[in-house]
């Protein structure tokens, strides 16, 4: 495994090679106020720059075809935030009230955040153990007739990553390329880094909690929420953990990302603090 972490002997190799390398040290906070606005132009440019790297994802995934939607999806506060703001928008907030039926122990809560979990495989500690519910729905925006999500034009990162390259029907589970999982955990980390010192937690209960005006406008206002329970608080990006054999396509992808243009300056440096 490599370690992408600031300016490694790793990226100074890379460097030389003139091929794409990510270069910052990511344990620098950004400087300037991230509110939910800036944070939510970011994640657009996430999904934006991820769908350009999907389209040569081989898969088998199609209209229909949603034996991955499941109540066990996570997000981070600001991914809830923007689908909020979508259902606000096309004045279908009633469907809140679907979601407080869903009992609580069918829901999947994840033990750890992603950059949660590249800090341990960093340092080499044995990650939480996720404790999956011996039952579980299926997720409250999947339509029952057609089997198309509700909210697809904002669905969160771990919906539109999840590709397999055989029917997950036919074979019972999803066959997915190992360089996906790669690109998809930094791509996570990128998501979590931006709404850093926030909430990491389950869709349908971040949804909840973000559906109650005082929390969604404290989120608002500070673009940061404390810990609070049931939810894992997010950080910054501690390094990536990328094994050799994948190193190009997901270098490739993140500078893509990178070298956006963002607000007359690149991604790169919003998340860094360090435009002008
Ligand atoms: S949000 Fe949409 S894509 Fe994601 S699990 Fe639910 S129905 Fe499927």
């Amino acid at each position: 495994m490599a370690c992408v972490l600031g300016d490694s002997e790793f990226d100074k190799e890379r460097g030389r090679n003139n091929r794409p390398v990510p270069y910052q040290n990511y344990k620098k906070r950004p400087e300037q106020e991230m509110n939910t606005e800036l944070k939510t132009v970011l994640l657009q440019n996430v999904y934006a720059a991820y769908d350009k790297f999907a389209k040569g994802v081989e898969n088998v995934c199609g209209i229909g075809c949603a034996s991955c939607c499941t109540q066990n999806v996570s997000v981070t506060a600001i991914e809830a935030h923007c689908i909020l703001d979508w259902l606000n928008k096309e004045d279908r907030l009633d469907f809140m009230k679907s979601l407080r039926s869903i009992p609580a122990k069918t829901i999947c809560r994840p033990a750890i955040t992603t950059n949660g979990l590249a800090d341990k495989c960093l340092n080499q500690i044995e990650p939480p153990e996720e404790e999956v519910p011996s039952v579980t729905g299926v997720c409250p925006f999947l339509n029952k007739a057609d089997r198309t999500c509700f909210i697809y034009e904002v669905r969160p990162f771990s919906c539109r990553s999840f590709f397999s390259k055989k029917k997950c029907e036919d074979h019972g589970h999803a066959d997915i390329e190992p360089v996906l999982l790669t690109v998809n955990s930094v791509f996570l980390q990128v998501i979590e880094h931006i709404d850093s010192e926030s909430l990491f937690g389950n869709m349908i209960e971040m949804l909840l909690f973000l559906g109650d005006k005082m929390n969604h406008d404290r989120y608002v206002k500070r673009g940061t929420l404390p810990s609070s329970n049931g939810f894992l608080q997010t950080r910054p990006i501690p390094g990536f953990i990328i094994p050799p054999e994948d190193e190009y396509k997901t270098l490739y992808a993140l500078n893509t990302l990178y070298n956006t243009e963002v607000n007359n300056t690149t991604f790169r440096n919003i998340i860094m603090g360090t435009a002008s």
